[in-house]
């Protein structure tokens, strides 16, 4: 497989539509070169959700390490030293939000797509990670404040953290139909190797 056929799943997160960043959103990933395959809008169900997050069985390990190191760089203390701990109350609070209203599921394409894609959105806590990226332009949430008042971190934006992770979710969120084989005019000055067809 080409590296240019790569496919990652982002979503649009409710307080993305409440935030009317849809289009902000999008222009981001499309003006880097990326290409849009997929679209779906809808509220997901708390079983939806559920599944997508423990797909990945180390995902609640990870989640929860990431919120205590969050902790620790802050000089705060976490609420729990037990990941897993961790990681479950983050399934419980995703799930509300997830399910608070509609969302804007995409397949996006383009060579590392993944990664390119972790990049554009920024880290998981607004807080701290860098301007320039989404989430560190448009949100203010941390770690403190969301569990603190006991509900996810508000960041946007989901995206695959891995290609095994994005192949997985995009099977869970869209049948293979639904998904876009074509070209995009762009492709030609991005990916061709000759770029023999622009000089009349
Ligand atoms: P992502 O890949 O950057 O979205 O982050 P994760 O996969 O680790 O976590 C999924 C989502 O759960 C994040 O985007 C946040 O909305 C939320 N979240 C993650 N960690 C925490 C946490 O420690 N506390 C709270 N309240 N929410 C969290
Ligand atoms: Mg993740």
């Amino acid at each position: 497989m080409h590296p240019k056929k790569e496919r990652t799943l982002i979503i649009i997160k409710p307080d993305g539509i409440q935030r009317s960043l849809i289009g902000e959103i999008i222009q981001r990933y499309e003006r880097a070169g990326l290409k849009l395959c997929a679209t779906k809008f809808f509220v997901p169900t708390a079983e939806h959700v559920e599944k997508h997050y423990l797909l990945d069985p180390n995902w609640l390990q990870n989640v929860g390490e990431k919120s205590i190191e969050g902790y620790k760089k802050k000089g705060e203390v976490p609420p729990s030293e037990d990941p897993i701990e961790v990681g479950k109350t983050v399934v419980e609070v995703l799930k509300k939000y997830i399910t608070s209203g509609p969302v804007l599921a995409m397949v996006w394409e383009g060579a590392h797509v993944v990664e390119i894609v972790r990049k554009i959105t920024g880290g998981t806590e607004p807080r701290s990670t860098d301007v320039g990226t989404i989430r560190g332009d448009f949100v203010i949430d941390s770690y403190k404040m969301a569990d603190g008042d006991k509900r996810a971190i508000r960041n946007l934006i989901h995206a695959s953290g891995s290609v095994e992770e994005a192949n997985n979710e995009i099977a869970l969120w869209f049948k293979p139909e639904e998904i876009m084989d074509y070209r995009l005019v762009q492709e030609q000055i991005i990916y061709d190797v000759n770029l023999d067809g622009i000089l009349e």
